[in-house]
Parts: structure tokens; sequence; C-alpha cells
């Protein structure tokens, strides 16, 4: 972090979860790459109780009514532990979210609380098997009955899948609606017809539970719904801030850890009778990956602060966008950079920057692939200077032939 800039109340918060993370067992997180633990509940249950879950939420609740700004500085020390405990760290925000801006007092009280002390765990499920991107193809489908609705479909790639002890789900209500005003979002607790199971050999982020739901014929209370009926698309659009500011948070932590290997590695290490930071090859290396590591932080950090402010949703959207993107990949190359400089060696498991590439390489992918990062980003720009009216200096104009509007031809 930005030492100066920080807040005496931030570097505390910092200082309790560095403490935190210093007392994680490193067998954990061997044994979660092993896929030998399915889902690192003691953790979670460790984070609840030192009161560093879901820091924004309001004290009633167990949070500690805390801003995005405070949070980005818990979720990039988490960060340096790897993305399937920092994923289990930050579900609590993310699920959260829905349940603390659109959910009733009794839903608050009934699954918020619960998740920000880490008494219960929660999952996301959004992606399904035709498709994460195109959310609003959702195909699950959610029919009423009396006072229950009745969810059928499957979801995939669900993160806690094999231990949460609910669902938050989005399904279909009206069939034949418009796509932004058909969905729902309920949360689905296990029980009859809920059927999920640990699956995929994923490449990283192993022992976070993440797995495939069924759900065939899932009778859910009515008053599982959270929000409106068909309204759900308000719901989706808050929860893809903390969804990609997390991923964004943790990415920084997660290239720190490389990098910080990495620097101690090139001091030490000799080659044709040198420190390795003595060839420029390296050093620069160091250089750049410092530079586009604290150039992410800036962008996390600016989005932090404008979240926190009230920007409008629609520039939000874009910032938010543009810190997760910047991040991920900043933290990608940052981590390719540490491996390069430790050579042979880094490619082993003799240090743990081959974790760190292997979970990096699923950042770009999830919350929203990067691909869709960009997609929201030139969307909401252009639609921002296309809007803009010309009332500042008009900078067209600063060229000798400017008028010479017979030249400027566009089609
Ligand atoms: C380990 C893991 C954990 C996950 N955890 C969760 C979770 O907890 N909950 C959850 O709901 N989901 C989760 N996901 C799902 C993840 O968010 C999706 O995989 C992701 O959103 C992409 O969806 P997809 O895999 O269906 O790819 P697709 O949507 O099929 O996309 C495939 C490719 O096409 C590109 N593409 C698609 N549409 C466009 C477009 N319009 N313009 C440009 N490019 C496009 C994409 O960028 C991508 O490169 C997880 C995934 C993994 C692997």
């Amino acid at each position: 972090m930005f030492e100066a800039i920080m807040t005496e109340r931030q570097r505390k918060l910092r200082a309790e979860v560095q403490d935190f993370v210093k007392s994680v067992p490193r067998q954990l997180i061997l044994d979660m790459d092993a896929d030998r633990v399915k889902y690192p509940r003691d953790f979670v249950t460790e984070a609840g109780r030192r009161n560093l879950l879901g820091l924004r939420f309001p004290a009633e609740y167990g949070g500690r009514g805390l801003g995005w700004e405070d949070e980005i500085i818990a979720i990039e020390e988490v960060g340096v532990l790897g993305t399937a405990l920092a994923c289990a760290y930050v579900m609590p925000s993310i699920v959260g979210e829905a349940l603390s801006v659109f959910g009733n007092m009794q839903q608050k009280e009934r699954w918020l609380a619960p998740i920000v002390k880490g008494q219960k765990v929660a999952a996301e499920a959004l992606t399904e098997p035709r498709g994460g991107s195109d959310f609003f193809g959702t195909t699950a489908l959610a029919r009423r009955e009396g006072d229950h609705y009745i969810l059928q479909g499957q979801k995939r790639f669900i993160v806690g899948a094999a231990e949460c002890d609910f669902f938050l789900v989005y399904a279909r209500t009206d069939p034949n609606g418009l796509p932004h005003k058909s969905i729902s979002a309920f949360i689905v607790e296990r029980g009859p017809g809920v059927e999920a199971e640990y699956l995929y050999g994923l490449l990283g982020t192993r022992g976070g539970g993440t797995g495939r739901l069924v759900l065939r014929d899932v009778a859910v209370p009515a008053e599982n719904l959270i929000g409106t009926e068909n309204g759900a698309a308000e719901i989706f659009y808050r929860m893809m801030v903390p969804e990609r500011m997390t991923s964004a948070a943790g990415a920084i932590g997660m290239g720190r850890a490389a990098l910080q290997i990495a620097t101690r590695y090139s001091d030490q290490r000799k080659a044709f009778g040198e420190k390795l930071r003595r060839f420029e090859a390296v050093s620069f290396k160091i250089a750049d990956s410092i530079t586009a590591l604290d150039a992410a932080r800036g962008l996390v950090h600016a989005t932090a602060r404008c979240i926190d402010a009230g920007d409008n949703p629609n520039r939000s959207r874009r910032l938010v966008s543009e810190a997760k993107k910047f991040a991920t990949e900043t933290a990608w190359q940052v981590i390719n950079n540490s491996m390069q400089i430790l050579g042979g060696i880094g490619y082993t498991n003799i240090y743990p920057i081959e974790r760190l590439l292997r979970d990096t390489r699923l950042i770009m992918i999830w919350t929203g692939t990067n691909e869709i990062m960009a997609l929201i980003i030139q969307h909401e720009y252009y639609d921002e200077v296309l809007a803009s009216k010309r009332e500042l200096r008009d900078v067209e104009h600063d060229a000798p032939e400017a008028a010479r509007t017979e030249e400027k031809v566009y089609e």
C-alpha cells in the first residue's frame, strides 16, 4: 500500500490482517493445492472470529461499517495466500452485497450475519454449463407455486459448492420476458433436489470447493427471493462491484508475493560471479514489475475511493472493470517475470511461484473475463465521450489546417 496516504485506522486494519495471514498454516495451502482439503472452512471460521470478513457491512450484521478503501487493503494482504484462500475470504463480501443492499431485515439476520461472522459459508451460482459471460442468457428456471418457487437447472464452476451452507442462485422467473427483466435471485439452502459435487481438475485455485450445482425441482420458500421477482439485473450489477474489486485487490497481493521472492533471490543468487541483480536484464524486470504493481494498486485504490464517494454507476462500472482487468493482467506479468528471474528453480515447487502462476491464470477468466471487462470499458467510455458537450477546449482545432472540413472525411 502507499504508506503515506494510509490512515491510522487502515494501518491497524492491515496489521490485524497481516497477523491473521501469518497464522494460516502452511500445510493448509499445500493440502489445498494437492486437493487433500476440499474447502478451507476453518480458515473462514477463524477470519470471522477475528471480525475480518465482510468489513463493509454494518456492525449489527457482524461487519465493521468500513469502505472499499479499507477493504482493498485487507484483500491485498490475504491475496498473498493465493486465489483459493483469497476467494474463500471475499465470498461473504460478494454474496453479502446482495443481501445487504437488497435483502430485508429477516434475510440479513438469517444469512448475512452468519456469513460475515464466519459461522456459515455462502456460494454464488451464476455461471451455467452453456456459458458464463452471457449472464442474461441464464436458463435455470424458477416457477412460482403457492408460497414456493420450484427451481431447476444447472450451474458450474461454483466456488464452495462442495461445502457451502447455501447458494445465491440466479434463475429465470419469466421465460418469455426481456432478458434484463426476467431473472430473479434466490437463496437456496441444501435440501432435497440440491446436488452439489466437488469437481474439475483445476490448474490452480484448488481446495476452494469448486463444483457443479444441479437443481432438480427444488422447492424454495418465497421468502428466499432477494429483492423483487424479475428484478435481479440490479442485484447482478451491484454484485459485480465486489466480485471484480476483490479479484483486483487480491491480484496485487499475489503479484507482490512473487516479486518479493524474486527480489530476494536476485540479491543472493550469482551468475558469472555477479549477483543476478547486477544484470540489467534482471533488475529492470524488477523495476518494470514494481512499477506495474504500483500502477495497478493506484488504479484499484482510486476506484475504491470513487465507489465510496458515490460516483455514478456507469463510471464506477468502467473503473471497476479497468481495475479488474489491469490488476489481474499485471499480476500475471509480474509473477511471470518473477519466475523468469528465478530461472529453472522458479518452475519447480521448491518456490511457490509456480502455484501463484497457476492461480493467477484463473483471475483473468473469472468474475467476468478480461474480454468482457474490455467490452464494458469501451462501452462506458464511448457513451461518456459521445454524450459530453465540447465545452472544454476543443483540441481538434489545434492543427494548422483544422478548418479544412472538406478533408475531414468519415465515410
Ligand atoms: C475455478 C473457477 C471458479 C469459478 N467460480 C465461480 C463461482 O463461484 N460462481 C460463478 O457463478 N462462476 C464461477 N466461475 C465461472 C467464471 O466466472 C466463468 O468461467 C467466466 O465468467 C467465463 O464464462 P465461461 O467459462 O462460460 O466462458 P464463455 O462465456 O463461454 O467465454 C469463452 C470465451 O469467449 C469470450 N467471450 C464470450 N463472450 C464474449 C463477448 N461478448 N465479447 C468478447 N469475448 C467474449 C470470453 O472472454 C472467453 O474468452 C468460476 C470459474 C472457474 C474456472
